[in-house]
């Protein structure tokens, strides 16, 4: 496996799944913050039904986990949905650049091949 700079892997405890989940971090996450820790928030779980907020620090250490499981019925408040599309807009970002990589890694096999 290559590493990644960009991101961080952090752990984090999950009382609903019960077991520790690995997470990657954009280390980008902590800027233009001014205030710490600041909470990210994503679903997971097999039916991503599970609404996590993490509480980070400007060493993208969690310092706190907030885990809540969603029914069919449940709003989400602004916040909440804003913090979820950043981080799906991080998610994105991390695909497009892992795309980009294995897209070169291609081109270079086919210039092998002929
Ligand atoms: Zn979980």
């Amino acid at each position: 496996m290559s590493k990644n700079d960009d991101f961080v892997t952090k752990q984090f405890h999950c009382v609903i799944c019960n077991i520790t989940h690995e997470i990657q971090l954009l280390k980008k996450l902590t800027e233009k913050r001014s205030k710490f820790p600041f909470s990210h928030s994503f679903l997971h779980g097999e039916l991503k039904n599970i609404l996590t907020t993490l509480y980070l620090d400007r060493h993208l250490d969690i310092r706190g986990v907030d885990v809540q499981q969603l029914r069919d019925d449940d709003l989400f408040s602004k916040e909440q949905v804003i913090s979820i599309l950043s981080t799906l807009m991080e998610e994105t970002e991390r695909l497009r650049k892992e795309n980009e990589k294995l897209l070169k890694e291609l081109t270079k096999l086919k210039k092998k091949k002929n």
